[in-house]
């Protein structure tokens, strides 16, 4: 197989719709909404931000109008992504659903789930999150093991899944389930794919911290939780399918290299352009290269996916490429950091954001699929195992 990157640029009506956007975060920041300086996310702030970005139109922006959607193109969603990313908006509320568990409903949910779910997705009232990872299942999704058993009109579901980000504020799961064994033919056979409304009686979530001292993702228990049938998403017992592609669109966007990405701004900041020293100004051409190059990859993955091909491996490559730079960026940031006068104004945030940074650095390249298994789709795409 051959590897496209179809050389792409966003075209120019993207632009003035990146301004409008500038102009709107600016106006929320200038609001109070939110603080693009603080890195933790306030829940309560999002959920307000998400009405206003709804009544922007900026939330299922590519989904079909009979949906509530604008029926706009993937490269205006980007733009609008890219901006939100970079001003730090508290977008957590609606991210999840608007970048992958819609275009799931849209592909594979019932028509009555569409019409019932869609619409509050797009109004910014309704949060998602994934189950697929499980204690003893995460990069092989294949042996998930949390049970779905038929009973009349649905399923009774039991077993847990955990690091399941978002689970404690979200009003629905998309998860995967066993229905079935796997077979001696196909491992990836028996399971399935549910919508779960989190209020369900039998859910309960519990919470881990992770190493920045921050909330984000739980272990979540199902107990006898009844799922009825009409939350079926595509197939029952053929759930690999859908996830395959569900996962080309969490792979690619510019959240799998910008989220370190503050280290980078602040040091510019920081830096006095008349005395730089030398070493420090090359070091940082070359880190803007580096993401000129993986911005312009992502780009063009996203280009690649609205005219309908799917470039998984392409996507994989920016997942691996774009993680692994954002994690070592604030260690790059931190040496080039020695280079400034530390009394320049400036030097003291780009210090304490490195902090931030340094924590969840260890967490990119495991998120959404680590570095190992992402190599491995690479390597089987590219024909060489
Ligand atoms: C911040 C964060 C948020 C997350 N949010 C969610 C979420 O919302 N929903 C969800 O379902 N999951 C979520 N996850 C879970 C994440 O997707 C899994 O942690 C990930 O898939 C790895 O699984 P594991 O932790 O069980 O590690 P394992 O699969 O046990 O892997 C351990 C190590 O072995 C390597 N390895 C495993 N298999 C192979 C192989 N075949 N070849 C080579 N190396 C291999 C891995 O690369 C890794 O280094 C999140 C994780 C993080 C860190």
């Amino acid at each position: 197989m051959a590897l496209q990157f179809d050389p792409l640029r966003l075209p120019p009506h993207c632009q003035a719709l990146r301004e409008e956007v500038r102009q709107f975060l600016a106006e929320e920041i200038q609001a109070g909404t939110f603080d693009p300086k603080n890195p933790v996310v306030d829940i309560v702030q999002s959920k307000a931000f998400a009405k206003e970005v709804a009544a922007k139109g900026w939330i299922g922006m590519t989904w079909p109008k009979a949906y509530g959607g604008q029926e706009r193109s993937f490269l205006e969603r980007y733009v609008v992504s890219e901006e939100m990313l970079l001003a730090r908006a508290p977008v957590r509320h609606y991210f999840v659903a608007d970048r992958q568990s819609g275009p799931t409903l849209i592909r594979y949910g019932s028509e009555a789930i569409k019409q019932e779910v869609l619409p509050r997705i797009v109004r910014g009232e309704v949060s998602f999150c994934i189950g697929m990872s499980e204690p003893n299942s995460g990069s092989d999704l294949f042996a998930a093991s949390a049970k779905a058993t038929p009973i009349e009109g649905g399923w009774l579901l039991n077993g847990s899944k955990i690091w399941t980000s978002n689970a404690h504020n979200a009003d629905y799961m998309i998860g995967i389930f066993r229905t079935s064994p796997a077979t001696r033919e196909d491992r990836r056979h028996g399971l399935t794919s549910l919508l779960v409304d989190m209020k369900t009686p039998g859910i309960t979530c519990n919470p881990i911290m992770h190493m920045a001292g921050a909330h984000e993702f739980n272990e979540v228990v199902f107990q006898d939780a009844f799922i009825p049938r009409s939350h079926l998403i595509g197939e029952v017992d053929a759930a690999w399918k859908q996830a395959t592609s569900e996962l080309a669109y969490e792979r690619s966007g510019p959240e799998r290299f910008l989220e370190t990405f503050d280290a980078l701004r602040l040091l510019v900041d920081a830096v006095d352009a008349k005395s730089a020293d030398t070493r420090l100004a090359v070091g940082l051409g070359r880190l803007v290269g580096q993401l000129h190059t993986l911005r312009r990859m992502s780009v063009s993955v996203a280009g690649m996916l609205a005219s309908g091909k799917e470039p998984v491996v392409e996507a994989a490559i920016v997942k691996d490429l774009g993680t692994v730079w954002e994690q070592a960026l604030p260690h790059r940031v931190r040496e080039l950091a020695a280079f400034l006068e530390e009394d320049l104004p400036g030097v003291q945030a780009l210090q304490q954001r490195l902090l931030h940074e340094t924590r969840i650095a260890p967490k990119l390249t495991i998120q959404g699929g680590t570095t190992e298994i992402l190599r491995g789709i690479i390597a089987r795409g590219l024909g060489l195992r």
